[in-house]
Order: structure tokens, then C-alpha cells, then sequence
């Protein structure tokens, strides 16, 4: 479902653009769709045929997003299975410091071979109401303040409901335009549209290599952009909107933790706006890929770092309950039982 066709449910009910977007914002708090001000309430602001619609549509909304199971981490973040209206499931992931990660897609047609939700191809798109409803789930157990579009799928393969999303959320939902995080593999699309939108958001690009070749082995459906053309399309967006880049590297032992690699990054970032972000491969017992050692991780930040290249170390949140992004969907659709941890987060205060 998109929120459009939500917008125009509340406009047959007779409702004007000032009476969508007080429910709206009361729809993104994770508050009833009739909650008032402190000044007024809502009999005394929306149509009585707004108020009679607004059950049935506070079910349907419900239903776009519930929670299937939680799981905490012991970084502070929780892992999500949440359930959309026609029983696919997507992840969520509350992040420290009143981080979400949201999911765009069922499934994902990028296919990076790291990734467990490029296993299943594409199943189906997530509507920007379905998006937004993410958001709205989680604002029930904690605040939101920040969005990145970083969980199952590729934003830039659903581009009108994501940028429909981010809208909804930089405007009615009150977050910061660049604490909403657009992460995309790269896919000139990206950079045509994003430039024209009323909300510019933050942007992170799946780098992973330095090599085309290497690069296109890794993330084998991704737009055939070179590394190097990539990174000036991502430097021209930083400096016109002012946030830096976030480049996403995940680190995979023997693949792409080589000194050549490392050199490669120093070529294409040095002087940039840039942050270099290493993500550690979340490796399990029998897995083809591994991550590289702990000494190996630190003696790559330090390389970059003292060379002027910003560069951080980030673990995939939750990885001690199994967190690989689409791990949690993929058991629960094998019908194995999934980790869970206590404490619950569940039932803290409301954003
Ligand atoms: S890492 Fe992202 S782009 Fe790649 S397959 Fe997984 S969800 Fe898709």
C-alpha cells in the first residue's frame, strides 16, 4: 500500500490537507490516528466523517506492519521480524541511539553474495506506507530519530515508494533530513532523482571493492557503474547537499582486506566527503566467506585514518542473535526456532 492511497481514503472521507497531516502525524508517533493537541482536540478540529472513517483505516494501518518477534542484542540494538498485511515478513532493526533500519523490499534482486537476502531474489516491492509503517511500529517501544534505509533490499529498485517514504518522514515525521539515510549500491537513477526531491537525504553507497571486476563478482546484479565514476557521482551529491558519504565496505577476509585494496581506497577517497565505513563480515561455522582478524581490522583503520581517509569500524547491529541482515526471515520461513534473548524490549514508553 502507498501512502497516497491512504491520502486519498481520508480525502473521500472529506478530509482537507491540514486534517491528513495532524493524523499522519499522529500515525508516525505510534499514537491513535485521533489523538489532539494540547490546545485542541479532535472533535473539535476533523469533520465528523474523518472521525467515523478513522477506526476501519487505524486497522488497516495496523495491519501494514506487525510485530512478529523481537530480538535484543547486546550492543543496544533489537532485531524485528515484522509481518506486512499479506503475511511476507521483513526486518526492522532498532539501533542504538534511536537508530531504525527499515527494509524496502521482500527479498532483493542485487544478489551481493554476502548477503542472505540476496539469496531469495526479489519476492515482492514493500509500499512507502508499508515503509512509514516500520517506523510507526517502532515508535511505540522507543523514540526514532533516525531512519536508514539499510535493511532487506535495494532502495534504488523501489525508488517511488522509498522517495514517497522519506517525504512522509522528513516533513510529518519529523526527522532530520540528514539523519534519514538513502543506501544504495549505486544506480544512476539514485542521482538523477534524489537532487530533485523536496527532502534530500543522507546518502551511503555499497562500495565493497575498488575493482570493477571484483566488485561486479560481489554484487553481481548491481548497475555496472566503475568504482571511480561512482565516487564522483557520490562527491557531487555531498558537496551540492552537505553530507558527507557514507561508503560501505564489508570486510571479507583474502577478498577484499588486500594492501592493493586498501591503496585503492586512498585513490578514491582521499580528500573526499567522505566517511569510510568497514563492516566486518558476520562470519558462521561453514561459511564461505570469512571475516578478516581482529588485528587485520585495526591495522586498516589506522593505514586509512593516518592517511586522511575518515574511517570507521561498524558491526552489522545485533550480531550476537544471529543478525545478518535477512537471517531472522530466513529461519522463520525454514520453520527453525528463532534466537531469542532477554530482556524484552518491548512495553518501554512511546516516543
Ligand atoms: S546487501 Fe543489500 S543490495 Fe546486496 S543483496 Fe543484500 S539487501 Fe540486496
Amino acid at each position: 500500500m502507498r501512502i497516497q492511497d491512504i491520502h486519498r481514503q481520508l480525502a473521500d472521507l472529506g478530509a482537507k490537507p491540514l486534517h491528513i497531516g495532524r493524523i499522519d502525524r499522529a500515525w508516525l508517533r505510534g499514537l491513535p490516528l485521533d489523538t489532539g493537541t494540547r490546545n485542541q482536540r479532535a472533535q473539535d478540529f476533523l469533520p465528523l466523517s474523518v472521525r467515523g472513517g478513522l477506526p476501519a483505516l487505524s486497522t488497516t494501518l495496523d495491519g501494514l506492519a506487525r510485530l512478529r518477534s523481537e530480538h535484543p542484542a547486546a550492543d543496544g540494538s533489537a532485531r524485528l521480524l515484522v509481518a506486512l498485511a499479506d503475511g511476507q515478513t521483513v526486518e526492522s532493526v532498532l539501533l542504538p541511539r534511536d537508530g531504525l533500519c527499515v527494509s524496502t523490499q521482500v527479498g532483493c534482486a542485487v544478489g551481493c553474495v554476502f548477503c542472505m537476502t540476496g539469496k531469495s531474489g526479489l519476492l515482492r516491492q514493500v509500499g512507502s506506507a508499508e515503509i512509514v509503517a516500520q517506523v510507526a511500529l517502532a515508535r511505540r517501544f522507543r523514540p526514532v530519530k533516525k531512519v536508514v534505509f539499510m535493511g532487506m533490499g535495494e532502495p534504488a529498485h523501489n525508488l517511488d515508494n522509498v522517495l514517497e517514504a522519506i517525504d512522509l518522514l522528513g516533513s510529518e515525521g519529523g526527522i532530520g533530513h540528514k539523519n534519514l539515510v538513502f543506501s544504495t549500491v549505486g544506480d544512476p537513477r539514485v542521482f538523477e532523482r534524489l537532487p530533485q526531491e523536496r527532502i534530500k537525504p543522507a546518502l551511503a553507497l555499497s562500495l565493497h571493492s575498488t575493482r570493477a571486476d571484483l566488485r561486479q563478482r560481489l554484487l553481481p546484479r548491481a548497475p555496472r557503474i566503475d568504482p571511480e565514476e561512482l565516487v564522483e557521482l557520490g562527491e557531487t551529491y555531498a558537496r551540492r547537499f552537505g553530507y558527507p558519504i557514507q561508503y560501505q565496505w564489508t570486510l571479507l577476509a583474502g577478498i577484499n582486506d588486500s594492501q592493493e585494496e586498501m591503496d585503492g581506497i586512498l585513490r578514491l577517497l582521499k580528500g573526499k566527503f567522505a566517511v569510510m565505513n568497514l563492516i566486518p563480515y558476520n562470519s558462521h561455522e561453514g561459511d564461505t566467506y570469512q571475516r578478516p582478524e581482529g588485528a587485520r581490522i585495526v591495522e586498516m583503520v589506522r593505514y586509512l585514518h593516518s592517511r586522511g581517509v575518515l574511517t570507521k569500524v561498524r558491526n552489522s547491529a545485533g550480531q550476537d542473535i544471529d543478525g545478518g541482515c535477512g537471517q531472522l526471515r530466513a529461519r522463520a520461513q525454514d520453520g527453525a526456532s528463532l534466537p531469542q534473548k532477554a530482556p524484552r524490549l518491548i512495553g518501554r514508553s512511546t516516543a
